[in-house]
């Protein structure tokens, strides 16, 4: 089984009510169990990885809610079964409001990857970034962000685009510059689960704002090649050059790919594709639950009837970009969960993520390269 990701979703519970955020149940401060803890562990590390390394990714609702002692326990659990040594990354994306010291050095000692939320400057951040008394927050995460310095951790940043930061590029990624965060993800504002309207999908004239920012945003990043690295320009760079080298290429995401990422909720229950499926109502599919880590082996997983039709359905889904899209070999297909939250189906194809993130992206890309025939490909 080629897992390389492995989503644990401690609790869904959240010290913030973001405006455009995706996850329910976010007041229930219910905790993973810790018999379902161990389980994962016993099991994960019994598998016989392709590539020995394996990723943990602690996410949903805010995970550090779930404590220090939870973590230390972690570690714990993963030295014990650990026995063949593989490599472990364990990353954290957080809203940083809890960094504390004594969480920098927890982090640092243990060598956790951590990624902060936040949307840029404080007038574009505490639009949607807000507590449930709906208060700013920019001002608390920034002193978190802080705590993590003092330990010599430079987190990295994932910035969600709404309507008001597509007037602000500049001023966007001055503020990341300026904070020394290097390493920058951009999402856009989605439509998926418990966010059912997005500002990007409300206003007029958006894919205009949204390639004036994309150029802008690359102009800046181009300027700052290598002190800075934007997620979405490295990897379209990247799958533009692997294109060119092999014309049969074609790009497969791990949101895609069977058992690439396995996500388990914090009652034990298994998902996999993409990880925002966890928690996705869809009556056909389970609600994409395949499994429970208590009862199920992951090798009998690829014969669960429920996965064989989400396989179907995902299958069906790349098939029918590769018929209709033309930006089909750099993209892959994938926003699965977008494409069932707007379109009603997982079959289907065009999502906002697909016109904003993958199309304007890509087009702005080319016309940079065009004017710039020259320049090498930035390639990792
Ligand atoms: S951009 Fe959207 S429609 Fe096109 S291949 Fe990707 S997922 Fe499919």
């Amino acid at each position: 089984m080629d897992v390389s990701l492995v989503v644990i979703q401690p609790t869904s519970l959240c010290n913030l009510n973001c405006k455009y955020c995706y996850v329910p149940n976010r007041k229930d401060s219910s905790l993973i169990n810790s018999v379902v803890l161990e389980e994962i562990f016993k099991k994960v590390f019994s598998l016989e990885l392709k590539e020995e390394r394996i990723e943990f990714l602690w996410h949903s609702g805010e995970p550090m809610l779930a404590g220090l002692k939870f973590y230390e326990n972690v570690v714990k659990l993963q030295n014990k079964y650990n026995t063949n040594n593989i490599t472990v990354r364990n990353t954290i994306q957080t809203n940083g409001i809890l960094i504390d010291c004594e969480w920098a050095k927890f982090f640092k000692k243990n060598n956790f990857s951590i990624g902060v939320s936040i949307d840029g400057p404080s007038f574009i951040n505490d639009i949607n970034r807000v507590t449930w008394g709906n208060k700013p927050t920019t001002k608390k995460v920034l002193e978190g962000i802080s705590n993590l310095k003092e330990e010599g951790i430079t987190p990295g940043v994932l910035c969600v685009i709404s309507r008001k930061s597509l007037d602000y590029p500049t001023e966007i990624f001055d503020f990341f510059k300026n904070e020394g965060l290097h390493w920058i993800g951009f999402n856009v504002e989605e439509i998926e689960n418990a966010n059912e309207k997005s500002s990007l999908n409300d206003s007029e004239g958006v894919s205009e704002k949204y390639k004036y920012f994309i150029s802008r945003l690359y102009d800046l990043w181009n300027e700052n090649i290598p002190k800075i690295e934007i997620r979405e320009f490295v990897d379209t760079l990247n799958v533009i050059n692997d294109k060119f080298r092999s014309p049969n290429y074609y790009r497969k995401p791990d949101e895609t790919t069977d058992f690439k990422i396995i996500t388990i909720h914090k009652n034990g229950d298994i998902s996999t594709y993409s990880p925002e499926f966890a928690g996705m109502p869809s009556a056909i599919h389970n609600n994409f639950v395949i499994g429970n880590i208590l009862v199920d082996e992951f090798e009998s997983l690829p014969e669960n009837k429920i996965f064989k039709k989400i396989k179907r359905d995902v299958d069906a889904s790349i098939m029918n970009c590769a018929k209709q899209c033309l930006y089909f070999d750099l993209c892959g297909g994938g926003f699965l969960s977008n494409k069932l939250a707007e379109n009603g189906s997982i079959k289907s194809t065009e999502t906002t993520s697909c016109s904003l993130h993958r199309k304007i992206m890509t087009d702005v890309i080319f016309e940079k390269l065009k004017k710039m025939p020259n320049k090498p490909i930035y390639n990792q």
